[in-house]
């Protein structure tokens, strides 16, 4: 089930960032399209704009009667036909033979950029050509000055059409200079053609990086989901452990037929035995929720360490002795310690450690507490010549329910709690909490707390 919703998320992921990335890349690539054609639309028209005002400037001085050819015209566009006049196409070898004439002014920009000049008088008629000569141009005239034509073959043309004058100012007719298109719509078609093979393997490609993408952002999510479920698994099957004894004990007492009051007693004291030990549970498991969900008050008071190391010690000194263990503490930093934060939480977090320290070290063994300063932190270590843990099992030392033998564990009433509760009290008073240990010799709890001074 839990697969099955996190694959399905996984899939939807994936399929959200691969369609955002192919927008974005659509839009990217469209633009990119459209700023070059601009570009290079832009770049054409300068071009055309600079040849037809040059031959504009070059031409109109000379002429003298109204669409009338000028000798300085055939000077410098050579290849000029007039109209009714044997007029090469682009494919005529007479033609092909004008246009490697080099003497010619404009010559190269014909002979390259497939040029046409066209002139054409005040009645539409056309009266010469020169350069490339596209044939089957639309032949109606059009004085307007920017046109795109269009060939029956679907070859485009830029045109720039501009009124001459003469000496006499009178209207002489027209000049059109014109230029293919083709070179650009060859690089429109070769853009489409890029687009078309790019964009589906750049979504293919960005939908497989987001699948992986998906699945990395999956995985916490993943992890504290099992941690949760192993966290809801663990907490009932310690809950369940005293409510069966209570039920079991009930149920023995009820099929008695006669209790006396000894008896009655022993019981009440079991059932409430246990029932203590759930309440301690639950309170933990609420300590920690609220730690989780920072709703925990931390009371910040400036606590005395030293003080509070002593009374640990004198608490936990009848158990040390009656396990025959031998409890000390030294108190290398001469001056009393103090540290801002919660008094009791930090009681419950050096408890909790000698606790463990105590249960978890044979009789004959040592424990000893350790109060020194650390630059700007007060260090506590906790150290017991006990079992110890393996190094493998540090990590999730800290985890709630953890326990590295649980029979054993359990066997001594330990709910895998304590360490958890001592971890989220050290950092929620600003400090922290590791472990040093060695299977067989023993283990230091060390914890850091920032020490407060009163300046
Ligand atoms: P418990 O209630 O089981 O003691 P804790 O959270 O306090 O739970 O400790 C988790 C586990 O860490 C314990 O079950 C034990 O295996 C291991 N442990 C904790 N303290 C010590 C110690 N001083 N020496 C050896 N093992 C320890």
């Amino acid at each position: 089930m839990q697969i099955k919703l996190f694959d399905k998320t996984r899939w939807r992921l994936a399929a959200w960032y691969a369609g955002v990335m192919a927008v974005i890349l659509a839009i990217c690539g469209f633009s990119v399209y459209q700023v070059m054609i601009q570009a290079y639309l832009v770049s054409i028209d300068r071009e055309l704009e600079s040849v037809t005002g040059t031959l504009h400037n070059v031409i109109e001085p000379s002429l003298k009667q109204p669409a009338k050819i000028e000798p300085i015209i055939e000077l410098i566009l050579p290849n000029l036909c007039l109209a009714n006049s044997d007029c090469p196409n682009s494919n005529h070898s007479k033609y092909q033979k004008f246009l490697h004439r080099e003497h010619g002014m404009f010559s190269s920009v014909y002979q390259d950029k497939q040029y046409y000049i066209r002139f054409v008088d005040i009645s539409d008629k056309l009266i010469a050509v020169a350069g490339f000569n596209p044939q089957e141009l639309p032949q109606a005239f059009n004085s307007k000055t920017w046109q795109t034509l269009k060939d029956p073959q679907g070859n485009r043309y830029s045109q720039k059409s501009i009124l001459l004058y003469t000496q006499s100012n009178q209207n002489w007719g027209y000049i059109q200079v014109g230029r293919s298109l083709k070179e650009l719509d060859n690089r429109i078609f070769s853009f489409k053609i890029f687009f078309v093979i790019a964009l589906p393997i750049g979504v293919i490609l960005v939908g497989g990086s987001s699948w992986w993408l998906a699945g990395l952002a999956m995985q916490p999510i993943d992890k504290s989901y099992k941690q949760m479920q192993q966290f809801t698994s663990d907490a009932s099957h310690e809950l369940r452990t005293p409510l069966a004894a209570i039920n079991a004990t009930v149920e023995t007492i009820l099929d008695l037929e006669y209790l006396s009051e000894q008896e009655a007693r022993e019981t009440l004291r079991l059932i409430k035995r246990q029932n203590n030990r759930l309440a301690e549970l639950v309170q933990d498991l609420l300590l920690l929720s609220r730690f989780d969900q920072k709703t925990q008050v931390v009371q910040k008071e400036s606590c005395c360490l030293n003080d509070l190391i002593n009374d640990l010690l004198e608490e936990f000194s009848d158990l040390a002795n009656n396990t025959d263990l031998q409890l000390t503490s030294s108190l290398e930093y001469s001056q009393p310690l103090h540290v801002l934060g919660d008094e009791d939480q930090i009681l419950r977090l050096f408890s909790n450690l000698i606790a463990n320290a105590i249960q978890y070290t044979p009789a004959g063994g040592y424990v000893n507490v350790t109060l020194k300063r650390n630059n700007d932190d007060a260090v506590v270590e906790v150290r017991d010549t006990g079992i110890g843990i393996p190094s493998e099992e540090f990590p999730r030392i800290f985890d709630r329910f953890y326990r590295v033998d649980s029979n054993r564990s359990r066997s001594t009433g330990g709910s895998g709690l304590g360490l958890a509760i001592a971890k989220a009290i050290a950092q929620a008073n600003g400090g922290s909490i590791e472990v040093q240990s060695q299977l067989s010799k023993g283990s230091t709890f060390i914890v850091r707390l920032p020490v407060f001074s009163a300046e």
